[in-house]
């Protein structure tokens, strides 16, 4: 059934304190600089201005001035950037992903990931890391993995932060999923024990929310099995709690036995795949076009963003019937790290299996795209915010540049260049880190930054032109991120040959 399109290859969750955090790093933390960037255009973002001829000061973190041409500078001890013809606009947020990292490593069920030597340096996370910022991704939100996972993103968001490892700002999302099978179709004796890691009451999906937070992920990702008391509980006391949610909309039961009314009556803050109305649009009828206002009027009318994904369809859609995974733009195929490349090949790669094919709606697959397209150009048109979410690491989305081609994505059904950036930086601080201001190339505001080497709005592939990027206030430029990443390259290298000369090696 389509229903599974996007329900993924997710593990289920491990028990909740299975492991530790990695080891703490004693290296204090780096004071952020100070740099001034001159003659460079601004284009802020929050609105449609564009600022040419700018002194851009940065200090400790934050943008600290805007200078009006000829306007005198006091930036003692700033590093110079020369901004000319360069485009100065806001450090892009992957809304939607499942970030690599040494704890899911340690989660996968395959010996020959589980059981690799990472050293303790964090080389693996680092690099993963550095890649993101390599696209101009400067903030990524986590839509929950496993244990182990959740335990080093968490870890992660700490060291990055305090400026011992250059990474994105990342926020830390919570999956809390019912027990598949937890259905009225089935016997109540089968029905699964409810806990709180695997809630089917209320009261369990509260306390999964509480720990939650206690825990300190920064929102939650209410999953589709969640019976209907359950997933209304996380809603609600996520809201109690105010921790956004950003998740798939519920099944109840089975694809075809989902509840519009019912949803809509309790809606999340942000619907995390276009392809979740779609599949609402599929209960009872096959896409009918009328659809499309119906469920656009109702995201529309109870204020939920939503994050499209189409990137993510559309490779979906690439690999059912090209029958291989779509290339990965540019010289990002050769970044892709060994691990992330098992998960891609078969049998790991079940979007290539024959299971997969043979789905209940396979030959809707390509129809489902388009209507997801069309759907989110209605979202667009009444004015719903829309992020820019990747679903990276699944096959043929590589971090980072996966971004940018969701960017390509949106501005393919229409919206302006400047509305693209808006969706790919505020859409997503609005969401996901209110309190700390708009995401804006503002004074005041937090140095998460993207420096340019051609005009975005002229031509939006000119994302992909990036000179540097500031990173928690601190100035990266492009050839000291390929350094840093090309010196992780002999870790890779020794990663692969473990991996191949494993015992469990398929070849063996
Ligand atoms: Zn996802």
């Amino acid at each position: 059934m389509i229903a599974y399109l996007l329900a993924l290859t997710l593990g289920a969750t491990n028990p909740a304190g299975a492991t530790a955090a990695g080891a703490a790093d004693t290296a204090p933390a780096q004071a952020a600089g100070t740099w001034l960037v001159s003659d460079v255009t601004v284009i802020p973002a929050d609105t449609d201005e564009v600022l040419p001829h700018r002194s851009v000061l940065i200090r400790d973190g934050r943008i600290v001035r805007i200078l009006a041409p000829g306007a005198k500078a006091k930036a003692h001890g700033a590093t110079a950037i020369d901004g000319r013809g360069k485009y100065l606009v806001p450090g892009f947020v992957d809304a939607h992903v499942h970030l690599a990292n040494e704890g899911a490593i340690r989660d996968s069920k395959d010996p020959r990931i589980s059981t690799l030597d990472l050293g303790s340096a964090h080389r693996y996370d680092r690099q993963v890391m550095l890649g993101l910022l390599k696209a101009g991704v400067t903030g990524a939100a986590n839509l929950g993995g496993g244990a182990r996972s959740d335990e080093d993103l968490l870890w992660l968001r700490e060291e990055i932060a305090a400026g011992r490892i250059a990474g994105p700002q990342l926020y830390v999302g919570k999956r809390i999923n019912g027990p598949r099978a937890a259905v009225a179709v089935q016997p109540a004796a089968t029905v699964p024990a409810s806990k709180p890691e695997a809630p089917t009451t209320a009261a369990d999906g509260a306390a999964a929310v509480r720990q939650a937070r206690e825990r300190g992920y920064d929102f939650i990702k209410p999953y589709q099995f969640l019976n209907r008391e359950t997933y209304r509980a996380v809603v609600d006391e996520a809201g109690r709690q105010g921790m956004i949610t950003s998740g798939h909309l519920p099944e109840l039961g089975c694809a075809s036995c989902a509840d519009r009314a019912f949803a809509f009556a309790h809606p999340m803050d942000n619907i995390a795949h276009s392809e979740e109305l779609t599949r609402y649009a599929r209960i009872g009828s096959d896409l009918a076009p009328r659809d499309l206002d119906v469920l656009a009027d109702a995201v529309a009318e109870r204020k939920i963003a939503v994050t499209p994904t189409l990137v993510t369809l559309k490779t979906i859609v690439g690999m059912y019937v090209q029958r291989a995974v779509p290339p990965v733009p540019g010289d990002w195929a050769a970044r892709v790290d060994p691990v992330t490349r098992i998960d891609w090949a078969p049998p790991a790669n079940r979007y290539l299996s024959q299971a997969f094919r043979d789905q209940d709606g396979a030959d809707t697959f390509s129809a489902g795209y388009d209507f997801a397209r069309v759907l989110t150009r209605q979202l667009w048109k009444r004015g719903v915010p829309l992020t820019v979410g990747t679903d990276a690491s699944l096959p043929g989305l590589a971090f980072g540049v996966s971004v940018q081609q969701e960017m390509i994505e949106l501005r393919e059904i229409g919206l302006r260049p400047i509305e693209v950036l808006r969706a790919a930086s505020i859409n997503a601080h609005r969401l996901f880190d209110p309190k700390s201001g708009s995401g804006a190339v503002r004074e005041g505001e937090r140095a998460n930054l993207v420096l340019l080497d051609a005009d975005p709005l002229a031509d939006l592939h000119n994302v992909a032109k990036i000179a540097g990027v500031f990173a928690q206030g601190r100035w990266l430029p492009m050839a000291e991120i390929d350094r840093r990443l090309d010196e992780g390259r002999a870790f890779e290298q020794a990663l692969s040959r473990q991996i191949q000369t494993h015992p469990a090696h398929p070849g063996d």
